[in-house]
């Protein structure tokens, strides 16, 4: 299935993420035709960044592959739930539908938290899938704080 190849693209980010020492999550940025614009993984700590999120540099990657500061139309996956500052970039982005793997009770901002897309002020909500590919996701980030302990 279409939207199972693109979530496999996000994990092999997200394994490739692990190998670098960071937080292993992945994202994919496709257009409304089914391209990939973008794929990314998480850089905080090689980017001394913090808002070096999987999404956020793919959201960047995307824009500046399109030449447009949105992404109308386009759909992100990303293995984890997206944290409130990647759900902002996300409705900012105007990005029509976002699939998430694994949820994320302690950090995410989409289900839990601050829940960015259900407030008023949220000027753009796309449309939400989660739990795909939940538990490949899910194992690599366990598995990476397991071995950091
Ligand atoms: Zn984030």
């Amino acid at each position: 299935m279409e939207f199972d190849s693109h979530m496999e693209i996000a994990l092999e980010e997200a394994r490739a993420a692990a190998m670098r020492g960071e937080v292993p999550v992945g994202a994919v940025v496709v257009s409304a035709n089914g391209a990939v614009l973008s794929r990314a993984g998480n850089r905080t700590r090689e980017l001394k960044d913090p808002t070096a999120h999987a999404e956020i540099l793919a959201i960047r990657a995307a824009c500046a592959a399109l030449g447009a500061e949105r992404l109308t139309g386009a759909r992100l996956y990303v293995t984890l739930e997206p944290c409130a500052m990647c759900a902002a970039a996300i409705a900012a982005a105007r990005i029509d539908r976002l699939y998430y793997g694994a949820s994320d009770p302690k950090s995410g901002g989409t289900a839990h938290g601050a829940r960015v897309f259900s407030h008023p002020q949220c000027h753009h909500a796309p449309e939400v899938y989660d739990g795909i590919a939940g538990a490949e996701a899910e194992a690599l980030l366990t598995d990476f704080f397991r071995k950091r302990r």
